[in-house]
């Protein structure tokens, strides 16, 4: 297995055959040695900064029906809320007074957000704060949306591609969603020159090692700029709640491993990971991430936008929350750097 790291580390790829075994190996030695290699390569594009990325989460509204998502339009209990753009720009005046320069505006599949809504929004956005960088993260929109956004400002877009194989998406999805849709957004954000990133869930239900080794791939064909992976925790009121979480050993092996594949991304260390183990976050760094989202969105709506049980962070003030993710951050040894945060080139 020494080997197999080392090549990954050298080449920043491996066969399948290699990547199973990698994926599918827990003895602590490898993974330590994978663990510290890829924190040598994040070193030697990014030092020790970390960045923070406001999270302002718009709208728990949803068209879709993802199985494993509990803002998913079928499900009943989920209070439904959306922020107004005076709201969303109280987030950002805030966040930007806390030292946040992106904002991230996430959120379901609503078509309250129009183009109509966010050009006048982002415009504003960028008008007030030139400096920050606006990314949306509000799902499959037309290539003539993608561009109009990208024109009036917004700089980064988050999309996962969820699953790259077409029988474990449509396990995960129901008939009406496309993965052909869903990966030529992806495609189209590049081309119209967005700072793109994509991912997947980790231990999803029915997905196998060869599924994540087309995820894997996937990712090599759209070289994206961030990549977010996180594991699957289940949520109640959903179809897939009787299925177990994603473990932290393999989520944390296949940060190492997008580290030593793709050294210059920029890998959020997800709140999804925070939520499974305590010093889940602080793990991701050390495995290879290098960006922390903490969470902006108005106090009284966080408690809605429930994706999974647990989710962490619905509780605190942002002050509070970016003040305990500072601490956290310097504890692992690393520091929250300034400024907006691009990927090195
Ligand atoms: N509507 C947007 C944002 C989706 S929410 C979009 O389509 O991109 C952001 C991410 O949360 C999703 O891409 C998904 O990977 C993750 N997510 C949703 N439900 C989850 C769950 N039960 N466990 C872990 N992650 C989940």
């Amino acid at each position: 297995m020494k080997k197999i790291i080392q090549k990954l580390y050298e080449t920043s790829d491996l066969s399948d055959n290699e990547l199973k075994m990698l994926i599918d190996s827990s003895s602590d030695e490898d993974n330590e040695l994978l663990r510290s290699l890829a924190d040598e390569v994040r070193q030697r594009y990014y030092g020790k900064d970390v960045f923070l990325r406001g999270l302002i989460e718009i709208s728990s509204y949803c068209k879709n029906n993802c199985f494993y998502c509990g803002i998913r339009r079928d499900n009943k209990c989920a209070e439904r809320y959306r922020l107004s753009s005076e709201d969303i720009l109280e987030c950002c005046d805030y966040g930007y007074s806390l030292g946040l320069r992106t904002f991230v505006l996430q959120g379901g599949e609503d078509s309250h957000f129009s183009d109509e809504f966010l050009i006048p929004l982002i415009s504003e956005i960028k008008k007030r704060y030139p400096e920050c960088a606006v990314t949306l993260s509000l799902g499959e929109r037309s290539e003539e949306s993608y561009r109009k956004l990208k024109y009036i400002g917004a700089d980064r877009y988050l999309l996962r591609h969820e699953a790259a194989d077409d029988t474990l998406y449509a396990k995960l999805h129901p008939e009406s969603m496309s993965l052909e849709n869903r990966k030529n957004c992806l495609f189209t954000l590049k081309k119209l020159g967005y700072q793109t990133g994509s991912g997947f869930m980790v231990g999803a239900p029915y997905q196998t090692t060869d599924d994540i080794i087309k995820d894997l791939r996937f990712l090599q064909k759209i070289n994206p700029e961030m990549i977010g992976i996180g594991p699957f925790v289940p949520h109640n009121d959903t179809p897939f709640k009787e299925f177990k979480k994603g473990e932290l050993g393999l989520v944390l092996r296949l940060v190492s491993i997008l580290r030593l594949m793709f050294p210059k991304a920029l890998i959020p260390s997800t709140t999804a990971l925070g939520t499974i183990h305590p010093y889940g976050r602080e793990m991701g760094l050390k495995a290879g991430a290098n960006v922390v989202m903490p969470n902006l969105s108005p106090a009284d709506v966080r408690k809605k936008y429930m994706l999974y049980n647990d989710k962490i962070c619905t509780d605190e003030e942002a002050c509070e929350n970016i003040a305990e993710l500072k601490k956290r951050i310097a504890t692992a040894g690393y520091e929250v750097l300034g400024g907006r945060g691009d990927a090195v080139i």
